[in-house]
């Protein structure tokens, strides 16, 4: 019989959901797997498999966060110091960049029927254009023709200017110059670089304006907006600068003062002096309206015109200027809404292939990537939760992108216009508070860096674990996959998933090390009854 407890005696008893919940992570295994129904097509045998789920926040699964971040760790680790080009095949096209290049055949053959009927083909060249325009946006290099349709006076007018840096022929090598030591031995050395954002005001050791009113929230939220144009466009200097194409895997955090900064590891070397040239001559200009002055508040707001789709002004009853018109207006004397620079301060220090310094610096480059941005530097006083709020309020009006709410508010018809846009209520990601005006991907990883893919390494890692294991891999082709869902007989409840997923990390991680001690010269063979699950 088991004595009589307390209340209190009781409530101090660690639950046993949470018990196995955290022996689950403990072990690295998934604590929300998805139960998959696997059915061997030569067989006929039916397994239950459950998949970890891969999400890349710990707060939501703290194993898979972990295994996302390794893996982010092995891509930075391969391609920083590579002494061989990597090799790189174009990956086939998806479903949009199919639709963009088929919407540009057409309009071509109708082009050239009108043409051939001597009819008037200015406005399908125009559509070409601004197909090609589509084409390149959708992530496709190069063009499907040449195209001798001059693009539109407004998007001309918008161009960059022309950096203030010397311009070396740039060549398609990837990888940086080696330096032979007097003793003979040959260097091939990278760098490991840290870019701030410029200064909007005197800050603390903690982060903390020392006179909110003069930081500059507005310039702020702004250059967090605009952040990954203004990394675009250093890159591009860089290798203008260098003279080759020059490859990275950058990781974007917040700083304290939640300023985004970035760390980027560059494959080869480029020098401080070149580094503060290009720093100097680096800046995006963002080409939209005006957007200083609030002509309508919340209690004005422009009005929906269902039969026109347009939004009108409640005042006078005109229709808004759409997104084009108001480019359009963009004189030849106007200013760029922001121009977004880094700041003058950089961190730059060289690293060598295996060393200290280059497991450190990767450490860094990954240290943040399972925390949502606003996590990375939890507020812990009500100083700090001030400024945090001060940031949110100053996003919270600003033009995300050129389809945002909020340009209501200067008296803009959003681009893509549609009934019940609010300013103030874009649902735009870079507006929401753990993302502190940043919307962008957190890893930056350019495309000859190791010549991998995130899924190739995830295959090489299966493929070590496999061989360390001695199992031969499954063929793809004799298995059927199915979700299971919780109306099936089959279907375990998620507590349930928890213990196979408990039991089964135990008897792989024991595998694994008997695996080990056998390779080492011992003498042992592992328990793989039950491969199919991994979660
Ligand atoms: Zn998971
Ligand atoms: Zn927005």
């Amino acid at each position: 019989m088991t004595p009589r407890t307390t209340r209190a005696q009781r409530l101090s008893m660690p639950l046993a959901r949470d018990v196995v919940r955290d022996l689950a992570a403990e072990h690295g295994g998934c604590v929300r797997p998805v139960q998959l129904r696997r059915t061997d097509l030569d067989t006929g045998q039916v397994e239950q498999v459950l998949v970890p789920c891969g999400h890349t926040l710990a707060t939501v699964c703290p194993s898979c966060a972990e295994r996302a971040r390794t893996l982010r760790a092995a891509q930075c680790r391969e391609g920083w110091h590579l002494d061989a080009e990597p090799v790189i095949t174009p990956d086939p096209a998806d479903d949009e960049q199919r639709m963009w290049v088929e919407h540009r055949a057409e309009t071509q053959q109708h082009r050239d029927q009108a043409d051939a009927a001597g009819d008037d083909t200015g406005g399908l060249d125009e559509l070409s254009a601004e197909l090609d325009e589509e084409i390149t946006h959708s992530g496709i290099r190069g063009n499907v023709l040449p195209s001798r349709m001059a693009r539109r006076h407004r998007s001309t007018r918008r161009r960059q200017d022309a950096p203030d840096l010397p311009r070396r022929t740039v060549t398609p090598t990837t990888i940086g110059k080696t330096y032979t030591a007097p003793d003979g031995a040959i260097f091939r050395p990278s760098m490991f670089l840290t870019l701030t954002c410029d200064s909007y005001g005197k800050v603390s050791a903690d982060g903390i304006p020392a006179n909110p009113d003069a930081y500059d929230y507005q310039r702020a939220a702004r250059d967090a907006l605009h952040f990954a144009a203004l990394f675009d466009r250093l890159i591009q200097n860089l290798r203008r600068l260098t003279g080759y194409d020059l490859q990275y895997f950058a990781a974007v955090e917040p700083q304290k003062r939640l300023a985004p900064h970035v760390h980027v590891a560059i494959r080869g070397t480029v020098s401080r002096a070149e580094l503060r040239q290009v720093l100097a001559a680096t800046y995006h200009q963002v080409w939209w309206p005006p957007a200083d002055t609030v002509r309508h508040d919340d209690a004005h707001l422009p009005v929906w015109h269902e039969a026109s789709g347009r939004y009108l002004d409640p005042a006078t009853g005109e229709f808004l200027p759409t997104w084009d018109a108001a480019l359009d207006a963009i004189g030849d004397d106007d200013e760029p809404l922001h121009v977004a620079r880094f700041g003058p301060r950089f961190d730059a220090q060289g690293v060598l292939a295996g060393s200290r310094d280059s497991a450190r610096c990767i450490g860094y480059l990954t240290k943040y990537l399972t925390k949502q941005i606003a996590d990375c530097h939890q507020a812990q006083t009500g100083t700090q939760q001030d400024h945090a709020q001060r940031l949110a309020d100053a996003l919270r009006y600003e033009p995300c992108s050129p389809t945002c709410a909020n340009w209501l508010r200067y008296g803009v018809q959003p681009r893509n216009a549609r009934e019940g846009m609010r300013p103030g209520r874009c649902t735009g990601k870079a507006h929401r508070r753990e993302y502190l005006g940043y919307a962008g991907r957190r890893v930056l990883v350019s495309r000859k860096w190791s010549g991998k893919t995130l899924a190739d390494h995830r295959a090489d890692r299966k493929a070590w674990l496999l061989e360390t294991l001695g199992i031969a891999d499954t063929d793809p082709a004799r298995y059927q996959w199915e979700p299971v869902t919780p109306g099936d007989s089959d279907h375990m409840p998620p507590a349930q998933r928890l213990l196979h997923v408990v039991a089964d990390r135990q008897r792989w991680h024991a595998a694994l090390t008997l695996a080990r001690a056998r390779a080492s010269g011992q003498n042992a063979t592992p328990d793989l009854s039950a491969t199919g699950r991994a979660a």
